[in-house]
């Protein structure tokens, strides 16, 4: 709730002007600029998403779930073992960027749509366009992961890290391990910052914000496990050799 200094009528922490006396009580924000809010969501995620609440337009949300969709398709050509499917490593990149890219923005609504509907079943009454604005921002880490971790990758392993024949781990464990838990980290660290975010620009409390966003990671990875199941049993209906 936020008082305001000429009535002290109590406003909606979102509020511009006082819904009593018209007074002013805090500066609009009409655009996020991307590099300046992902530095601010590292920084102080706090400050960020109630920048990000209070933002009249939830500005490269979409592209943040691109990037993300491009970290999914990575994962699932790693975890599912497609790599065999691949004749070069520019092929996989190839393929994997493009369909990864439109694989987020295909998915965008959906995440954001489920946490909105999920935060708002515990009690959270701010809109759809907070939900795309916090779970958007909430990815900066997987993001930056994608741009700073998956080329490291890539080049130490290249199209290895995703055959099981040999098996990266073999190649080089201590990269291995080292690099899959920087991904393992980014990705929780996108956990609590939804949970953090869902706290701040949603208005809920700690417990229901937590919850909310174990909920949404939790449909997320459901999501990514079942269309990694289907693309591989269409890999092996369609009789291409390398799965059995
Ligand atoms: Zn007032």
């Amino acid at each position: 709730m936020r008082e305001c200094p000429v009535c002290q009528t109590s406003n909606d922490d979102f509020a511009i002007i006082c819904r009593s006396c018209g007074g002013y009580l805090q500066n609009r924000v009409p655009n996020l600029n991307l590099f300046e809010t992902m530095w601010s969501v590292f920084d102080s995620p706090v400050k960020a998403f109630r920048r990000i609440g209070l933002a009249e337009h939830k500005n490269h949300a979409v592209l943040l779930f691109g990037v993300f969709g491009i970290a999914c398709a990575f994962t699932l050509l790693w975890l599912f073992r497609w790599g065999e499917f691949f004749d070069s490593l520019l092929t996989l990149i190839a393929w994997g960027t493009v369909l990864g890219a439109a694989f987020g923005i295909a998915l965008h609504p959906v995440v954001a749509g489920t946490h909105w509907i999920v935060a708002k079943l515990l009690g959270s009454r701010r809109g759809y366009r907070e939900a795309l604005g916090v779970t958007a921002y909430a990815l900066s880490p997987i993001v930056l992961s994608v741009v700073l971790i998956l080329p490291i990758e890539l080049l130490t392993f290249g199209i290895y890290l995703f055959t099981s024949n040999p098996h990266p781990y073999a190649l080089n464990p201590v990269s291995y391990v080292v690099l899959l838990g920087l991904d393992v980290a980014a990705g929780l660290w996108s956990v609590v910052l939804l949970a953090v975010g869902t706290r701040i620009a949603q208005s809920m409390t700690v417990g229901r914000a937590l919850a909310g966003s174990v909920i949404t990671a939790g449909v997320i990875i459901g999501l990514l496990a079942l269309v990694g199941w289907e693309v591989t049993r269409i890999l092996s209906v369609a009789g291409i050799p390398g799965l059995g």
